[in-house]
């Protein structure tokens, strides 16, 4: 953990921007909150709650194996009632929006972010290709449906690559429940 705040401090020193960090919703994290709005109070930094997602035969096996967006949200406002002050939609956000939901402590530099990848889920929002390190190009988390990249990129063919990006949009399914087929990736073979 001290490596990791090193790293993010570092980012921020070098004003790379925006820093974003992700937390995955364990209820272990729960007695930790305080502690991640802390860090947002001073710096310009995103922390952005993520629900656990069965992706590649990964993810919670049973309900409350993962907090939920709701959940976390409610133990927010309640440190805010206890004394953080105001909880409210934050009018700016980091770069590319994606697709989180952004809130802010009122007076805070930084934000917190929820995406509710499963209780509360964005499909009509999503913009995201992920590039996997084999070189196929895919269009959803969840799907098995790939194209390979590789090949345009290696040819130096510009067209070619524009067309795969064209076809992988095109193809882009919007609802997560009728996907053609779930992933054997798992969530750190894509970048998730
Ligand atoms: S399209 Fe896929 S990756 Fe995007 S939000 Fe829906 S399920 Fe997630």
């Amino acid at each position: 953990m001290p490596a990791a705040l090193k790293g993010v401090e570092a980012a921020l020193r070098f004003e790379l921007s925006p820093v974003k960090l992700n937390v995955v919703m364990m209820p272990e994290l729960l007695p930790e909150l305080p502690a991640f709005v802390a860090i947002t109070r001073h710096r310009p930094l995103h922390v952005r709650f993520i629900e656990w997602m069965p992706v590649g035969g990964c993810g919670p096996r049973a309900a409350g194996d993962s907090l939920t967006k709701a959940q976390l949200m409610a133990a927010l406002r309640e440190l805010g009632a206890n004394g953080l002050g105001e909880f409210a939609p934050a009018d700016s956000a980091p770069g590319g929006w994606g697709p989180a939901h952004y809130y802010r402590f009122e007076g805070y530099k930084g934000t917190v972010g929820f995406i509710g990848s499963v209780s509360d889920h964005f499909c009509r929002e999503c913009n995201r290709l992920r590039l996997t390190a084999d070189g196929r190009l895919k269009n959803c988390l969840f799907s098995s449906h790939e194209i390979d990249a590789k090949s345009a990129v290696q040819a130096r063919d510009l067209d070619g690559v524009l067309a795969v990006i064209a076809e992988s949009l095109g193809d882009k399914t919007f609802d997560k429940n009728v996907l053609p087929g779930r992933t054997a990736r798992g969530m750190s073979q894509v970048g998730g």
